[in-house]
């Protein structure tokens, strides 16, 4: 059976939490193996984080934090992990995280997410099982693919346990990543981060910032529907199931969704591969 997992973000209003609940109901319905909650960096949304954390936990579904360690103290974190601990909260996504422009690194004890899983291994032990991000496609700030993948490896060294990718559309990518990291002895699985497509201006401003690429086919024909709504989203589905089922069929080990807090498009996808 594959194995898969979603991503929610925070809300901000009642009615986003409760439109949240549904979609948590439904998706749960699906036997996720964890559903995972993002964080604001330097504790932005610490506590509205916590409060979907929370809810999901009540469905009955693992609920798996973001945590990142940018723009928040260690004492910060330490109460954070205990807190989650105390909830009864098994696993972890642990970042760098990402500060918003202008904001300084001041509080920032720990720099880099390799940085962060060792201070979680100190402080809580084996307790959480540590998720960790990957780069198919280079992270935007690395010098060069071969100091992402060290420092990558230093995160697994660390002792993370698996890791999630940021999306992309180009399943070559993916397995040149995994071939890679394996030839370096590294043996976690690295589940493919799975981005369906339902608006082409939000996609693209979200690429440019993350760093993954759109392709150029894919682009050239979104960019084609214009307003077209239904077909971008008949388009997105057909694409992502196929990008998503040759992953499953060559090896990857299970299928993580960026919901952005909607069922219906992970769903769709989920359905015409599982
Ligand atoms: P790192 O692994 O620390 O890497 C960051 C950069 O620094 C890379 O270029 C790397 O090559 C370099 N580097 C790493 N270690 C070292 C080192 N020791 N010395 C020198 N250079 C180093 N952001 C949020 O704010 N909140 C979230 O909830 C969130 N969730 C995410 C979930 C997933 C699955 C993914 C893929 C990303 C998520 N992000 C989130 C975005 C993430 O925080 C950013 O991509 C961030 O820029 C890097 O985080 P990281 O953990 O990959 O950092």
């Amino acid at each position: 059976m594959t194995n898969i997992s979603f991503e929610f973000f925070p809300t901000q209003t009642e009615s986003g939490t409760e439109k949240l609940l549904k979609v948590r109901d439904r998706l749960a319905q699906e036997n996720p193996e964890f559903i995972s909650v993002t964080y604001g960096a330097g504790g932005s949304t610490r506590d509205r984080t916590r409060a979907i954390v929370k809810a999901v936990q009540e469905s009955g579904v693992a609920a798996a934090p973001h945590l990142s360690c940018v723009g928040d103290s260690k004492a910060d974190l330490r109460e954070i992990l205990l807190d989650y601990k105390e909830m009864g909260i098994k696993r972890i996504v642990t970042l760098r995280g990402d500060l918003p422009s202008g904001t300084g690194m001041a509080n920032s004890e720990l720099r880099y997410a390799n940085e962060l899983v060792e201070f979680i291994r100190q402080e809580t032990g084996d307790h959480f099982t540590l998720e960790v991000a990957a780069y198919p496609e280079m992270h935007p700030q690395a010098d060069n693919f071969e100091n992402d993948l060290k420092n990558f490896e230093r995160k697994v060294k660390a002792g993370a346990d698996s890791a999630i990718t940021q999306y992309f559309f180009n399943a070559d990518s993916y397995f040149h990543f995994v071939e890679r990291v394996q030839a370096m002895g590294i043996q976690i699985p690295i589940i493919p981060g799975i981005m369906p497509i339902t608006n082409y201006s939000k996609l693209a401003r979200f690429s440019d910032a993350c760093g993954a690429e759109i392709p150029r086919w894919i682009r050239k024909q979104l960019e084609a529907y214009g307003d077209d709504q239904a077909s971008i989203m008949k388009f997105g589905e057909e694409v992502v199931s196929d990008l998503s089922r040759k992953l499953l069929e060559q090896g990857a080990p299970g299928i993580h969704f960026y919901t952005m807090n909607q069922a219906e498009a992970s769903l769709a996808i989920w359905n015409n591969i599982k």
